[in-house]
């Protein structure tokens, strides 16, 4: 059994569509372009341009504070030693006390604006990016969407738009304090005592050195974590999604097998990582106590022999060393950690921009189209036409659509029918040929203006959660009367009436509260609703009885003088067609009317007799 991830929207090389965490370590998703994508980022953020300002007044401030109170604290111990001649008094202290405890509480009142503001700050970045992606999705061409996984796309809509609002909201705010954290207690450091300054440094050297090599090996192992828990998710997942076949072939002892396999191989590779992972913190706190040990030995050294090169050392410089020793290399872990997650969520950027910057739909035409000047001529030109390139789906295609014809489209699946439908709505362009619509070619249309002149049903239409009037209106300003008819044309009616609050009836995604043949009929109603010049109807009739078809036909001939486009399996749904065209890989093998074909056509003649045993004559 392959153990690849079988489910789109959560890929497998990314767990969860975003950052693998384990045990507060991250793994690092490797963007391709980081200063470019961190230069868009921020072209985001500048649209918040006063909070961030506001923000980095809080963060200076803030810091500026913290850098103060190690200096008050030296202040206050020295003014209790009465050989310091200069500070030695007990105003001195009092003095010092009230403006550390002064201190404290504005960093508290600043920290507590600053969650606030970055807050605000990521959320209404993220808020405009979001935004900004959703209307780019709804604009996007659909061949964009056919080569993106749908769950990748939506896992860039969520996870990967979460993901880079939790790390705006974490980081920034550290990065900046960090930077400034280390550069003042760097200065504070300097200009009390050079020499103890790069005693402190010793330590701070070890903790880099230290947990470098610690995170390399640590990240081999759980990264092989992370690996081998989609292994064992994938396996599961098979195993439930195909439970029946499984068991239905005696493959229980196997999977079970293959199952602990996994387990055991998961559970091996945790306990190292878990091991390595734990011997960061005792390790680095270990190397802390060392660097205040060798500060103050050193420092209780330089008092003692009071070297000459050596500024005069106090137990209050002691004691400042202590403090800002560690608010120097606080940040250095902080930044170490938040490396790994800023690298993660560029990663996530830059498939966001992906998107956002991806062409729009397929060109807009530019000459206005007034759909009311469409009578019903339709022509498709000598097209070709693939997908993927070098693969012609439809080869040399032409037909003539005239006013109130009713064209069908019969072949086997995969053979064109609903392509032919989707160069007509331009959901993709030609690769050569020309559709006309009353003697002008499509492309020059304007996309909203063509879209007036069709109603669609589509194969696998779909049903948003919203309630059933919503469902056939779909936003559009249709009158009672037309909404009417066309939930009498399509038969919907009966059923409509039937359900608990009539059309005003909630429909649950994907309509799961209502039947097939019930959901077909209600996308014909939304296709008809519209009163449109072109009815295309893609194979939306399958789920529906015979005689339900039939009044359905029978319905849109008497009420509606649209041109209609049908693709149908069923003969029976297209037999009095005016003209219908048989494809085959692509190509046009035979049209005419359904005698003529009968008559003509072998490939015709082998779908009729294929439906023999149906109800072919109503
Ligand atoms: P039909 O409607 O007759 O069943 P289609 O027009 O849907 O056939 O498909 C015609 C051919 O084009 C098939 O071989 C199908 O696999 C291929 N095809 C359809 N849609 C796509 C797509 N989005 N990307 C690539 N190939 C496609």
């Amino acid at each position: 059994m392959a153990h690849e991830n079988k489910n789109p929207s959560k890929p497998m090389n990314r767990p969860g569509g975003g950052p693998g965490r384990h045990h507060g370590r991250v793994f690092v998703e490797k963007p391709k372009d980081f200063k470019g994508t961190i230069g868009k980022i921020f072209r985001y953020i500048n649209y918040n341009k006063g909070l961030f300002i506001i923000l980095m007044v809080i963060m200076l401030l803030s810091t500026l504070g913290n850098l103060l109170s190690p200096v008050l604290q030296q202040k206050i111990l020295d003014s209790l030693d009465r050989n310091n001649t200069d500070l030695f008094g007990w105003d001195n202290t009092k003095k010092y006390i009230i403006l550390l405890i002064s201190v404290y509480g504005l960093v508290i009142i600043l920290s507590y604006f600053q969650q606030l503001v970055s807050a605000k700050l990521s959320h209404e970045t993220v808020r405009k990016m979001r935004n900004d992606l959703f209307k780019k999705f709804v604009k996007l061409p659909i061949k964009f969407l056919d080569t993106h996984s749908h769950g990748d796309l939506m896992s860039r809509m969520t996870n990967d738009v979460e993901n880079i609002s939790n790390t705006i909201s974490s980081s920034i705010a550290s990065l900046i304090s960090g930077v400034m954290t280390m550069l003042g207690s760097l200065a504070i450091m300097l200009y009390y005592n050079w020499a103890l300054t790069f005693v402190s440094l010793v330590s701070v050297v070890l903790t880099l050195l230290v947990s470098k090599v610690l995170t390399k090996k640590m990240r081999v192992y759980f990264t092989n974590q992370s690996k081998i828990l989609g292994e064992l998710n994938g396996h599961t997942e098979e195993m439930i999604t195909g439970y029946k076949t499984v068991v239905a072939y005696n493959k229980e002892d196997d999977v079970i097998n293959e199952f602990n396999e996994i387990s055991n191989r998961y559970t091996k590779t945790s306990i190292l990582a878990q091991i390595w992972g734990g011997s960061m913190g005792p390790l680095m706190n270990f190397i802390s106590n060392f660097g205040y040990v060798l500060v103050t030995a050193v420092g209780a050294w330089f008092m003692v022999a009071k070297f000459n090169f050596i500024p005069a050392v106090t137990i209050g410089t002691i004691t400042l060393f202590f403090s800002c020793n560690k608010q120097f290399s606080r940040p250095i872990n902080e930044i170490a950690n938040l490396y790994g997650q800023i690298l993660t969520a560029t990663a996530c950027a830059e498939r966001v921009f992906e998107i956002l910057e991806s062409d729009n739909e397929i060109d807009e035409g530019t000459k206005t189209f007034d759909p009311e000047q469409f009578k019903g001529n339709i022509e498709f030109k000598n097209i070709n036409f693939s997908y993927v390139e070098g693969r012609l789906v439809l080869k040399n295609f032409s037909l003539s659509v005239k006013p109130g014809q009713k064209i069908a489209l019969v072949g086997a699946t995969g053979s064109g029918k609903t392509t032919v439908v989707n160069l007509l709505m331009r959901f993709y362009d030609v690769d050569n040929g020309e559709i006309l619509i009353e003697g002008k070619n499509v492309k020059s249309f304007s996309h909203s203006k063509l879209k007036k002149l069709f109603g669609v049903a589509f194969q696998n239409d779909t049903i948003f959660s919203d309630t059933i009037r919503e469902n056939i209106t779909f936003g559009r300003d249709i009158d009672d009367k037309k909404l009417r008819l066309a939930i009498e044309c399509s038969q919907a009616k009966e059923f409509i009436e039937n359900q608990p609050n009539g059309i005003e009836t909630w429909l649950t995604p994907k309509g799961t509260n209502i039947s097939g043949g019930q959901k077909q009929r209600l996308f014909i109603a939304r296709a008809l609703a519209g009163n449109p010049k072109i009815l295309i109807l893609d194979d939306s009739s399958s789920a529906l009885d015979y005689k339900t078809d039939s009044l359905l036909r029978q319905n849109i001939q008497k009420y509606y003088s649209c041109s209609t486009i049908i693709v149908a399996q069923r003969i029976s749904s297209i037999k009095h067609c005016d003209n219908i065209i048989v494809l085959d890989e692509g190509k046009i093998v035979g049209n005419g009317t359904h005698e003529q074909l009968m008559n003509s056509s072998s490939i015709y003649n082998e779908i009729y007799q294929s439906q023999m045993g149906g109800d072919i004559d109503e």
